[in-house]
């Protein structure tokens, strides 16, 4: 059995990983702000994902040349972040997983971009771009 389950909003979409691949990023550019609905955007990199349920629910948005977004069509639940140029590496929000899953994010990127409304205190390293 896998050991990390996530679903969005509505439960239309589950699906299982079998680990969290080490800390996560918090992303702050503009887009992670306005895609996640909130200060930044926190993923993690899954291993081993499969899609439960509802993989006919979820939207792509091609957000730059490289990369897209994914969500849930019913709820809009922020998933995946894709990058092409790495089709084998999930970055899955972490507001997706469910339950005592363990996943953190280790550090800040794209600080620089980060919203004004939001300090960034919490001591992690913090990148003022991509790291
Ligand atoms: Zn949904
Ligand atoms: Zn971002």
């Amino acid at each position: 059995m896998a050991n990390i389950q996530g679903s969005c909003l509505c439960g239309g979409i589950r699906f299982e990983a079998d680990a969290i691949d080490g800390a996560g990023s918090a992303c702050h550019c503009t887009m992670c702000q306005k895609a996640h609905g909130g200060p930044f955007g926190a993923y993690v990199t899954l291993d081993g994902v499969h899609w439960l349920q509802g993989e006919e629910l979820i939207a792509e948005y091609r957000s730059s040349e490289h990369c897209s977004r994914t969500f849930c069509k019913t709820c809009g639940s922020t998933l995946e972040f894709r990058d092409r140029r790495k089709p084998e590496h999930v970055s899955m929000a972490i507001s997706a997983l469910d339950g005592d899953h363990g996943g953190r994010y280790g550090y800040h990127i794209f600080a620089d971009d980060k919203a004004d409304w939001y300090d960034i205190n919490d001591g992690l390293p913090t990148y003022p771009a991509g790291n």
